[in-house]
């Protein structure tokens, strides 16, 4: 990663390294990286001159707002990314000077550098993306790299989910969803009866069908202020819950990590344009006691590919009602916590970042609570539901290595809501654990944030004094237009960015990723190569019998091969 703490330090270069004209240019829409403008010899003939000056510094006029601090990197196969760190001039910035007290106009002074795409748009990795959907469609590879260009996202991480959506009832005339648990499945639904097929199928958790319906019960009015289904609606009626979570079953699909590795494998991309994309392993099932192992066999089978892990989910709204698994899925409530913390702690031996998404709160508590509120009972302080075994997890020595982004601006949701003394919560986890950092990602998240300006204030000095341990990140889940994409992005730029420091955008927006993400790359490399060979997987992880390769037995492989 690169930082420029001090940009005012470089202080004799006042010979711009880029035009205005070049600094915002209008082809937002080029795809190519090999067109670069910032690899044209104007910026070269820039560095050359600032470099051989006259030494006069403040005698040369400013033909510029900023100058390239560190150039866009060029790869063995001639492509270059399409990015590049540029320091701003400070607006108005004047110096007066020390013997004369007069006032120099032409000032040294910098902003912190922050990155630019050779388009002129202002550049932010995405630490939370989804490619594909519930039902494993969305973006290939070069679809992606276009939108990346046209929103001014120079790295994203591609996490496809990890749950496929298995409708309980097929859809038929009869328009009713089904009022039977497709946990405990019967002939009726799984049989040929209502078999035959008649309107679009769902593709996402909260049926369509639903949420238009109780979307209708609303005037046009309410509508543009609540125009999805939210927290009000489960308020008003908590059997809509059940409602949703009888319409399907999410089933664990661990056939994501190949489809993503074979779709990036046959994408044709440059070295420069892979070098945008950091891809993740999401199927895995966090209650098996043998994942760790399954994470050993995803590598091994796509070796290059992955970055990370994430994201993986363990307590989410409605979501962890409808998994297949059942009381077999990773808890903070039940010991299966123990193989995602064996999960965990094998990450941070392989060096694999891992973003996790776990509620902070139970919705049926939250819903429950706001519906007991004056009914009589004494409402005592109640902690949110999964903060302790968070906590515990985020503590444990095990994981000390590992490092962990906690999604969501703490684990808030769609539906699940900030509670009193949230941040205060989350300060003293950043405080206890240094391996854990924060995403502030989803829109739903950014409304929360949002909501008023005493939350806005307050998230906006919370971000500022820990903006090196929290990423921002879209949640974008298979976006079909860039505007759905940058939604997020633009929710923060008009609320939450505004009044924030340039380093702490910058390291929301690209420090902390450039850390946890693009630093994590060369050590999976490394150990992809140096332990995960055949016969280590053939003596460890397919041989007959025996349990999961110990983290131990992975730190020792990785000392010896470090020394060999
Ligand atoms: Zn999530
Ligand atoms: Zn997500």
């Amino acid at each position: 990663m690169t930082t420029v703490k001090s940009p005012a330090s470089s202080a004799s270069v006042t010979t711009p390294l880029l035009k205005p004209s070049e600094s915002k240019s209008d082809g937002a829409g080029s795809s190519t990286q090999k067109s670069s403008k910032f690899s044209g010899n104007s910026v070269l003939d820039g560095l050359r001159s600032a470099f051989t000056g006259s030494g006069k510094a403040a005698s040369v006029p400013p033909r510029s707002n900023s100058m390239v601090v560190s150039q866009p990197k060029r790869f063995h196969d001639g492509s270059v990314r399409p990015d590049a760190l540029v320091a701003k001039r400070h607006s108005g910035a004047v110096i007066h000077s020390a013997k004369t007290g007069e006032a120099i106009t032409v000032g040294n002074h910098f902003e912190v550098a922050t990155y630019e795409l050779s388009s002129g748009l202002d550049a932010h990795s995405d630490s939370h993306m989804h490619p594909t959907n519930y039902v494993q469609r969305g973006l290939n590879p070069e679809q992606l790299l276009k939108m990346m260009d046209d929103i001014g996202v120079r790295n994203t991480t591609l996490m496809p989910i990890p749950t496929s959506l298995l409708q309980a009832k097929l859809p038929g005339d009869d328009g009713a969803t089904t009022a039977l648990n497709p946990h405990e499945i019967s002939e009726q639904i799984g049989g040929g009866e209502h078999a035959h097929h008649c309107g679009p199928l769902e593709f996402y958790y909260v049926p369509k069908k639903i949420e238009d319906r109780v979307l209708a019960g609303r005037t046009s009015e309410e509508l543009a202020s609540r125009p999805k289904l939210d927290i009000d609606d489960f308020r008003k009626d908590p059997g809509l819950i059940k409602e949703i979570v009888d319409a399907s079953i999410l089933y664990v699909d661990t056939a994501v990590n190949t489809d993503l590795a074979t779709a990036i494998k046959n994408s044709g991309m440059s070295e420069a344009q892979r070098s945008r994309l950091d891809p993740m392993i999401t199927g895995l099932h966090l209650g098996d006691p043998r994942v760790s192992d399954r994470l050993l066999h995803e590598l091994y089978k796509t070796k290059g590919t992955f970055t990370g892990i994430g994201e993986i989910t363990v307590h989410k709204e409605l979501v962890e009602d409808m998994f297949a698994g059942g009381r077999l899925q990773a808890s903070t409530q039940t010991p299966r916590m123990e193989p995602l913390t064996k999960l965990m702690e094998v990450a941070g031996v392989i060096g694999t970042p891992v973003v996790l998404h776990c509620d902070i709160d139970n919705l049926h508590d939250q819903v429950e609570e706001f519906n007991s509120k004056g009914k009589g009972k004494a409402s005592e302080a109640r902690l949110p539901a999964n903060l302790e075994g968070l906590r515990k997890m985020f503590s444990d020595p095990r994981v000390q290595d590992t490092k962990i982004v906690w999604a969501h601006g703490g684990g808030l949701g769609r539906f699940v809501q900030q509670g009193e003394g949230h941040l205060d919560a989350l300060k003293k986890l950043l405080a206890d654990c240094p391996n854990l950092n924060l995403d502030i990602s989803w829109s739903e998240v950014a409304k929360q944030i949002g909501k008023d300006d005493q939350s806005l204030t307050a998230w906006r000095g919370f971000i500022q004094d820990h903006s090196h341990r929290i990423c921002f990140g879209s949640d974008t889940l298979a976006p079909k237009e860039t505007g759905t994409w940058e939604a997020t992005k633009k929710m923060y730029d008009e609320g939450l960015f505004k009044g924030m420091s340039t380093e702490a955008k910058h390291n929301v927006l690209n420090g902390t990723y450039d850390r946890v993400f693009v630093a994590s790359r060369k050590q999976v490399r490394d150990f992809e190569q140096n332990v995960l060979t055949k016969e280590f997987m053939d003596t460890h992880v397919t041989n007959n019998g025996g349990d999961p390769v110990s983290a131990q037995t992975l730190k020792d492989l990785k000392a010896a091969a470090a020394t060999a």
